[in-house]
């Protein structure tokens, strides 16, 4: 078939959802690829139900899904021992991290906080002169209130709370920061910054701008996230006795206090932002199971892993993550499996974004325990050997 004959995917009326549709679109990409699209085509989802989800659809994505804990989690939002969906093809993963939780909840829990709550979109302004842009930031400063009110006319949960500004030669960005309550809130965001943008084309000398201008650092990884966040910014923490720490995990506080210093030194070589084990394996894996959107691991991923020897000889391991983009409402949240997931979290919907951020967060912490654990104790390749290989054995042996 040439580039130019290649038939477009059919539109199928507007309504391109209902089950029949969706059932021709499936048929159709069958007969022109030859593949057998019998999973794809099992979902329980109503494809109705796909609307602003997804286009073009043709049935669901199925990937194995399984769970992990206890874990303990000592936060403000969540309190009390979860078990957490993970949806992943890697073998090894969710035995990894249940690994780390049950030491973590023998150890007396994560203790959980979050230290800010704000998402953004950082539009760009355009002007003939460095004078101009100049006077631009100083006009922006005096309306604040102005523009706070046209952004949060848009939306009944959204706030902006507040703006920084960026100039770059003649162009200023402006970093707007929203509250966005339970939802992930780029759309929300995007409309009411635009929203507030041509509001203020309308009044100054601006000659352009456009919505986005990179630094927002959605689904970018980047150093700006430390300092300027995306999303929930937080820390989880726990202190792992020795006798916990080698039972569980097989090393000594002090070889997890080596493992990290070696290791910081490979970061810095690779030029990596922060410092962490695998922050995306559990994330990509959580984020999948909880309706998230996956896409979101880029800065999601981003954060600092510390492992220190406390004054008793114990391990005080803590995770910071700055840019953790989560959400209890809105995007894929009610949709099948991610729906249930959060419900097995008890996050589902209002209310429930701070308390799965602090469960995630705890979570990514056990994730780097029980790494840090197989690497010092030389069983990382065995595990993977043993779980990962497809070979499965039956899941075996103590943790
Ligand atoms: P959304 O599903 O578009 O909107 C969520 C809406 O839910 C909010 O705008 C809010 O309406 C309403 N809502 C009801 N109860 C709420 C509560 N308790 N807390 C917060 N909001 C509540 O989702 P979104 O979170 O704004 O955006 C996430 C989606 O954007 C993801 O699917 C992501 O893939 C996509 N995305 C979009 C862009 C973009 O540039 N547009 C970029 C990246 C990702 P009110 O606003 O009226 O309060």
């Amino acid at each position: 078939m040439s580039a130019a004959s290649a038939p477009l995917v059919p539109r199928l009326k507007e309504q391109g959802y209902e089950p029949e549709l969706v059932a021709q679109r499936r048929a159709w990409i069958e007969k022109i690829t030859g593949a057998n699209l019998r999973h794809t085509g099992s979902g329980t989802i109503d494809s109705r139900d796909m609307r602003g989800n997804i286009e073009n659809p043709i049935g669901v994505a199925q990937i194995p899904l399984g769970v992990a804990g206890p874990l303990l989690v000592r936060g403000q939002h969540a309190r009390g021992n979860f078990y957490v969906p993970f949806a992943t093809t890697e073998g090894a993963l969710v035995r990894s991290y249940e690994r780390g939780m049950v030491t973590l909840t023998r150890s007396g829990g994560a203790e959980v906080r979050i230290y800010g709550n704000q998402n953004r979109v950082a539009p760009v302004f355009a002007f003939e002169s460095v004078d101009e842009a100049f006077d631009f930031s100083l006009w922006l400063r005096a309306h604040f209130t102005e523009i706070q009110e046209e952004a949060n006319s848009t939306t009944r949960h959204g706030r902006l709370e507040q703006i920084d500004i960026f100039p770059t030669g003649r162009d200023v960005m402006v970093n707007f920061r929203f509250y966005t309550a339970d939802a992930h809130g780029m759309n929300m965001i995007v409309k009411a910054a635009d929203k507030a943008s041509r509001w203020i084309m309308a009044r100054t000398k601006a000659k352009r701008y456009a919505v986005f201008s990179g630094l927002e650092s959605e689904k970018h990884a980047g150093a700006f996230l430390f300092s300027g966040g995306k999303g929930k910014k937080v820390v989880a923490g726990a202190r792992i006795p020795a006798e916990t720490c080698k039972a569980y995990l097989h090393a000594t506080p002090e070889m997890f206090h080596k493992l990290w210093q070696h290791t910081v030194i490979g970061h810095i070589h690779a030029g990596v932002p922060g410092y962490n084990g695998h922050y995306a394996n559990g994330l990509t894996a959580m984020f999948i199971a909880l309706g998230q959107d996956v896409a979101n691991v880029v800065n999601s991923a981003i954060g600092i892993t510390n492992f220190e020897v406390t004054e008793q000889g114990e391990l005080y391991a803590s995770v910071t993550l700055p840019a953790l983009t989560v959400a209890s409402v809105g995007g894929g949240t009610g949709l099948g499996t991610g729906r249930e997931g959060l419900e097995t979290l008890g996050c589902f919907g209002a209310g429930g974004a701070e308390k799965l951020a602090e469960i995630v967060a705890a979570s990514v912490l056990a994730g780097e325990l029980s790494m840090g654990g197989a690497i010092m104790s030389s069983e990382f390749v065995a595990a993977h050997e043993d779980y990962g290989r497809n070979r499965p054995k039956e899941a075996a042996g103590n943790i």
